[in-house]
C-alpha cells in the first residue's frame, strides 16, 4: 500500500506560504483595498496551507491604471530591444536559480509531482521567456510597393507596434508555465500587463512577481493580482483601459469572455478546452505505444488541455494496447506530490475530484466497463486512480465532454475513414495523436484531423517555437512561435506622397 501522507515542506516553501497576502501592483507589494482572502489548499492532504488576496474591483482598477501609465509613458516599449531582451533573459536565469523552490510550490499548490514540475514546468517557463526575449529585437514591418499607385510617387511601409495593455488570465493546471507563456510574448512586443493566476494556484505567480522585480522589469509593466474569475477576472476583461485579453481556461468561460469583450472590441486570444483523440494504427509496436498513450492521458493526472482522452485503437491491436496500458497502473498510482516516487499526484481540488468521479459514475451508469481504476484510493487528498473505460459509445458524456482527469475512453475501429470521422466528431479541436510506422498514413491522417496540433508517435510535446492553439471551440488565435508574438502586435501602415 502507498503512504499518502504529504511530506514535510522545505524552509523556502514554508517562507513563501507564510507571506502576508498581497498584490504586486506598480512594482510594489500592496494590501488589497477590500481585505478579503482566499484559502490555499494542498490537494495532497486537503489542508489549508496559506492565504492569498481576493482582489477587489478597486485593486483591479489600480493594476490596470499602473499598466496603462507604464504603457503610455513608453518606459518599456521605448527601451532599446537589447535592454529589454537582457532583462527578460535575467528573469529566465532567476527562474532557473529558484527552480527547486518553484517546483516545490507548484507541487504543493497543484498537487503535481515535484519531480515533474522540476523537469517540465519550470524549465519550460524559463525557455519560453528566453525564446520571446530573442524576438524583442526581431520585430519588424515591411516596405511595400503600392499596387494601384505610382511607385515613384508613393512610399509605403508598415510598423509593428505593441497592442497595449493586456489582461492575461490563466488556469490552474500549469500555473507558472502558463503565466510565463502569457507575459513573455507581451513583454517582447513591448506591451504591459495585468496577470491573474487561477484562484486555486497563485503561489508561483506571486513568487514570479518577486523575480520580475529583481530582474529589473520596470514598475507597472507586469502587475500580478490574485482573485476569483467572476469578480477580478471579469473586471479585467471588461475594463475600458485594457486593449487585449489573453485567456487560457475552459471553453465555457472562454465563450463568456468572448461575449464580454464585444462592447469594448478588444483584441482577444483564447486557449480553451479539448477532448483530444489518439488513433492507434494496426502496424504499431504495442510495447512502445501502450506506455505512450498512457502518458498521453495520465500525465498531470489528466489535467491537461491536450490530454489524449479518446483512444481509438485498430481492432487488431485494441486488446493488446489496453492490456499494455493496464500494466502501467502501478507507475501512475497517485502519490503525494512531494513523494520522490510520484509520477501522478492528486487532482487539484475537491471540486475537481467530485467532477471527475461524477463523470466516472455517469460512464458506469451509461454502460461503460471499467478496465482499470474507476475509484478514489484515499479519504484524505483528492486522489483518483488512473482509469480506462471500454464499451463506450459516442453518445456518452464520458466520450463527448472534457473530464480533465485521469480517465480515458477506449474504442475499437476498423477503417481509416471511419476513425477520422469519429475523431472529428467533437465540439473541440485542440490536438490529436496518431501512432503508426506508416509515414504516409500518418501524414494523411494528420491532414484530415481537425486539430491545432497533431502529434505522431508522441503526445503533448509542446515547444515554445511551435505555434499552439485550437480549431473549433478549442480557441481563437495562436500562442508560441512567431504567431505568438504577432498576437501582441498591431500593424500600422504609413503611406507617404513623395
Ligand atoms: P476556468 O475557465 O474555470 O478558469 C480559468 C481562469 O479563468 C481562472 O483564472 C479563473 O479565475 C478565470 N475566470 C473564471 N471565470 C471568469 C470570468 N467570468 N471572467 C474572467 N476570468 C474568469 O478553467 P480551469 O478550470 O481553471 O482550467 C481548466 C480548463 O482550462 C480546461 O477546460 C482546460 O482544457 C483549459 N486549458 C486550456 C489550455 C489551452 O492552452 N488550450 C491549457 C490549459 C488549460
Amino acid at each position: 500500500t502507498i503512504d499518502r501522507t504529504q511530506r514535510e515542506y522545505s524552509e523556502a516553501a514554508k517562507k513563501a506560504l507564510g507571506r502576508s497576502p498581497q498584490l504586486y501592483i506598480n512594482g510594489e507589494w500592496v494590501d488589497s483595498s477590500g481585505g478579503e482572502t482566499i484559502d490555499v489548499e494542498d490537494p495532497s492532504s486537503g489542508k489549508v496551507v496559506s492565504k492569498i488576496v481576493e482582489a477587489s474591483d478597486k485593486d483591479v482598477d489600480r493594476a490596470v491604471a499602473a499598466a496603462r501609465t507604464a504603457f503610455d509613458d513608453g518606459r518599456w516599449r521605448n527601451m532599446p530591444p537589447v535592454a529589454r531582451q537582457k532583462i527578460m533573459n535575467r528573469l529566465a536565469d532567476l527562474i532557473e536559480e529558484h527552480a527547486d523552490e518553484l517546483a516545490e510550490l507548484e507541487a504543493i499548490d497543484v498537487g503535481k509531482p515535484k519531480g515533474m514540475a522540476g523537469a517540465i514546468d519550470v524549465p519550460g517557463a524559463a525557455a519560453h521567456i528566453r525564446f520571446c526575449a530573442g524576438w524583442a529585437g526581431k520585430i519588424n514591418g515591411e516596405t511595400i510597393s503600392p499596387y494601384t499607385m505610382p511607385g515613384d510617387m508613393m512610399f509605403a511601409y508598415t510598423l509593428k507596434e505593441p497592442v497595449g495593455v493586456c489582461a492575461q488570465i490563466v488556469p490552474w493546471n500549469f500555473p507558472l508555465l502558463m503565466a510565463c507563456l502569457k507575459i513573455a510574448p507581451a513583454l517582447a512586443a513591448g506591451c504591459t500587463t495585468i496577470l491573474k493566476p487561477a484562484e486555486q494556484t497563485s503561489l508561483t505567480a506571486l513568487r514570479l512577481a518577486d523575480l520580475i522585480a529583481e530582474a529589473g522589469i520596470p514598475a507597472g509593466v507586469v502587475n500580478i493580482i490574485t482573485g476569483y474569475g467572476h469578480t477580478a477576472g471579469d473586471r479585467m476583461v471588461k475594463h475600458p483601459d485594457v486593449d487585449k485579453v489573453a485567456f487560457t481556461g475552459s471553453t465555457e468561460i472562454g465563450k463568456l469572455i468572448n461575449r464580454n469583450v464585444t462592447d469594448t472590441l478588444k483584441h482577444i486570444t483564447l486557449e480553451l478546452g479539448g477532448k483530444s483523440p489518439v488513433v492507434v494504427m494496426p502496424d504499431v509496436n504495442v510495447q512502445e505505444t501502450a506506455p505512450g498513450v498512457s502518458q498521453a492521458i495520465f500525465f498531470n493526472s489528466g489535467q491537461v488541455c491536450v490530454a489524449g482522452s479518446r483512444l481509438y485503437a485498430h481492432k487488431s491491436v485494441f486488446d493488446d494496447v489496453v492490456e499494455g496500458m493496464a500494466q502501467t497502473k502501478d507507475f501512475w498510482a497517485p502519490r503525494p506530490s512531494l513523494d520522490p516516487d510520484a509520477h501522478m499526484g492528486p487532482l487539484v481540488s475537491k471540486e475537481q475530484h467530485e467532477r471527475v468521479m461524477g463523470y466516472i459514475d455517469a460512464g458506469k451508469r451509461d454502460g461503460a466497463s471499467v478496465l482499470m481504476g474507476g475509484d478514489a484510493p484515499s479519504d484524505d487528498g483528492y486522489y483518483v486512480n488512473p482509469t480506462i473505460l471500454t464499451d463506450v459509445n459516442p453518445q456518452m458524456s464520458v466520450v463527448r465532454e472534457e473530464i480533465f482527469g485521469p480517465v480515458v475512453v477506449a474504442q475499437r475501429f476498423e477503417d481509416l475513414d471511419e476513425v477520422v470521422k469519429d475523431a472529428n466528431d467533437t465540439q473541440y479541436g485542440l490536438a490529436a495523436g496518431v501512432w503508426t510506422k506508416d509515414a504516409s498514413a500518418a501524414h494523411r491522417i494528420a491532414s484530415k484531423l481537425q486539430a491545432g496540433t497533431v502529434w505522431v508517435n508522441c503526445h503533448a510535446m509542446i515547444d515554445t517555437a511551435i505555434p499552439f492553439g485550437g480549431y473549433k471551440e478549442s480557441g481563437v488565435g495562436r500562442e508560441q512561435g512567431r504567431e505568438g508574438i504577432e498576437a501582441y502586435l498591431e500593424t500600422k501602415s504609413v503611406i507617404m506622397k513623395l
